[in-house]
């Protein structure tokens, strides 16, 4: 814990919001004590985690990466928190992310944005940046992440390490700063398939303060034989090969397609924004300047451009002029995506696919507009909806293409790293998707294919 917290305290990756140096010496004594006595034992003690800065900490700052929560110390520890403790874990700080979890590129914190540790100048990806980053970066060997829409799976891809997304509703969500509740899931982010697996086993299991956690445990580990494999659109050569190379570890192979792949995306980023909107109007009252000031102008010392142009889009979608034809059109989408992965799954075990649509950028790199219109089949099979919502989404939140699906659906999903796999030396990552919870049948044929 001792050396954890030096190199902690010498982040250069602008991946550690505050650290708690007292608490954490004290809690490693008496977790040392607790094992003299024998009352203490498993793969998490006197190991130091570092956990999100969106996920609530006793009397220790919790911010979101906004300015809106930069004074805001909670009264109470987040059900992930109380289980690390009681697994012995030790956790020694906050990790910077993208401001409320909105954002995939680990750019729009308050606090400034996280470097990629295995790739210089380039993004960690996000929202969980701090996190992918501390691990990537050697500080930490496991930490917590939440994972709205990508957030855990996309950094762990574009710095190299493995995140897992459990399924919604394995994990209690008590104490994580909402965004989007319907697909919000907390998770860890480690340096191997065992060390998440760890982890993920002290943080399932039921909770009083989150009904939407499942009662029953998650099913049994059943060694997946016959893997989907997804490889839609436009790719690198090093992502498809990666995926094909993961692929060919399972016995029985077959290709499948996933038509509303890019309406899956655009329906996430609509749910995304109506539910941030509704979540986050708590902080938007209190941050609001006395005056009837209009939402731009109460914005800038509480909310970023891009936090604040997401709570507009949720409002706009939830008004009564767009809400038939967007917000409930987008519940639409996310049956319809239910129903496909239902299919796929039942002539599979597992899913393979991307984690994300290209390797991780540099910070500069502006993505072509989105192009997600124009003719032909593939529009007719996107339909209106596409078409409509589309214009109105930064390029930037393509990011998304390939791990919102598994998010509307609640399915687990988990990133390997590639060893190898890139000629430029960036990080390429493999994502593995299960029924919903079967999250042991996930970290099994994790363990299988790495
Ligand atoms: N990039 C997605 C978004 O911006 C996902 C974020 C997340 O999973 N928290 O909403």
């Amino acid at each position: 814990v001792g050396q954890a917290l030096a190199r902690l305290e010498g982040d250069r990756f602008g991946a550690v919001v505050s650290v708690d140096r007292d608490g954490a010496m004290e809690r490693a004594r008496e977790v040392d004590l607790e094992v003299r006595r024998g009352r203490l034992r498993g793969p998490l003690v006197g190991v130091p985690v570092v956990i999100k800065d969106n996920i609530c900490t006793r009397w220790w700052r919790t911010t979101a990466g906004s300015r809106a929560l930069a004074d805001f110390v909670p009264s109470y520890d987040a059900a992930v928190v109380e289980r690390l403790a009681a697994a012995g874990a030790v956790v020694c700080a906050k990790t910077n992310c993208d401001e409320f979890a909105m954002g995939s590129r680990g750019t729009t914190s308050a606090f400034g944005p996280t470097q990629n540790p295995r790739a210089a100048g380039r993004s960690p990806g996000g929202s969980s940046s701090g996190s992918a980053a501390a691990v990537a970066g050697g500080l930490a060997p496991v930490a917590l992440g939440s994972d709205t829409g990508g957030s855990i799976r996309l950094p762990a891809a574009w710095t190299g390490t493995v995140g897992f997304k459990p399924s919604y509703g394995a994990v209690s969500r008590r104490g994580l700063v909402a965004y989007c509740s319907s697909t919000d899931v907390i998770g860890p982010i480690g340096a191997s398939v065992e060390d998440v697996a760890a982890v993920f086993d002290a943080l399932a299991g039921p909770d009083a303060g989150d009904e939407t956690v499942a009662t029953a445990r998650a099913a049994g580990e059943e060694l997946p034989r016959t893997a989907a494999v997804l490889l839609d659109g436009d790719l690198p050569g090093v992502v498809v090969d990666a995926v094909r190379t993961v692929a060919s570890c399972f016995p029985k192979r077959r290709d499948a397609s996933l038509p509303s792949l890019a309406a899956a995306c655009a329906a996430y980023h609509v749910c995304a924004a109506s539910e941030a909107f509704s979540n986050l109007a708590r902080h938007v009252v209190r941050a609001m300047p006395r005056s009837r000031a209009s939402w731009a102008e109460g914005t800038p010392d509480c909310f970023g451009p891009e936090c604040a142009r997401r709570l507009e889009l949720g409002a706009r979608l939830l008004g009564e002029r767009h809400a038939d034809a967007l917000y409930f059109r987008a519940l639409d989408v996310r049956r319809e995506v239910a129903r496909s992965l239902r299919d796929i799954f039942a002539h599979a075990d597992i899913l393979v696919c991307p984690v994300a649509p290209h390797l991780p950028p540099r910070f500069d790199d502006h993505l072509p507009p989105a192009d997600r219109g124009g003719g032909g089949d593939a529009a007719s099979r996107r339909g209106d909806f596409l078409d409509a919502v589309a214009p109105d989404l930064p390029a930037d939140y393509r990011d998304d293409d390939f791990t919102a699906f598994a998010s509307l659906a609640g399915l687990p999903a988990i990133t390997l790293p590639v060893a190898g796999s890139s000629s430029a030396g960036l990080p390429v990552g493999v994502q593995l998707v299960a029924r919903r919870f079967e999250d042991r049948t996930l970290l099994a044929a994790a363990r299988l294919v790495s």
